[in-house]
C-alpha cells in the first residue's frame, strides 16, 4: 500500500489536527486515544510514512526500529501502565480492521484486560 499523508496521524502530526501529547522524540509521538477501548489507551506512532508494521520493519533501520519500541515503553511508563502491566497492539492490513494507515502502536492498560484478543 502506498502512504497516503491525508490519514488523520500525519495530520496530527504536522500540527494540522489536536492531539494530547504524552511523549515525543525524533522518531515517535505520543497522545491518548480519541476513543479508549480501556481505562488507559494511548497510541505512539511514527515520525516516518509508514503504513504499518509490515512496512515499518521492511523498510526502516534497526535504529528506527529500536527507538521506536523504546518509545512504546517510554510511553507506557509516563502514563503509569509499565508496572502493573498493559497490551501492545499493532492493527496491521485488512483482517486487523486497522483504521488509520499510519503505523501506529496501541498501548492498553489501567484495568485488567480481557483475556479474548
Ligand atoms: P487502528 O484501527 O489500529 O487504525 O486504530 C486507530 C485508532 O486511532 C482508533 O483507536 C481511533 O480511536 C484512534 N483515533 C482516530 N482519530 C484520532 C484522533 N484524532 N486522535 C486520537 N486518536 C484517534
Amino acid at each position: 500500500m502506498e502512504y497516503n499523508a491525508d490519514n488523520v496521524f500525519a495530520k496530527i502530526l504536522r500540527g494540522e489536527i489536536p492531539s494530547q501529547t504524552i511523549y515525543e522524540d525524533d522518531h515517535a509521538l505520543a497522545f491518548y486515544d480519541i476513543n479508549p477501548k480501556a481505562k488507559i489507551h494511548a497510541l505512539v506512532i511514527s515520525k516516518g510514512m509508514f503504513t504499518d508494521y509490515n512496512d515499518f520493519i521492511n523498510h526502516s533501520s534497526d535504529d528506527e526500529i529500536a527507538a521506536f519500541s523504546r518509545a512504546i515503553l517510554k510511553t507506557a511508563e509516563l502514563i503509569g501502565v509499565a508496572k502493573d502491566g498493559y497490551r501492545i497492539v499493532f492493527n496491521t492490513g485488512k483482517n486487523s480492521g486497522q483504521e488509520v494507515p499510519h503505523l501506529h502502536a496501541h498501548i492498553l492498560g489501567g484495568e485488567p484486560l480481557s483475556t479474548d484478543l
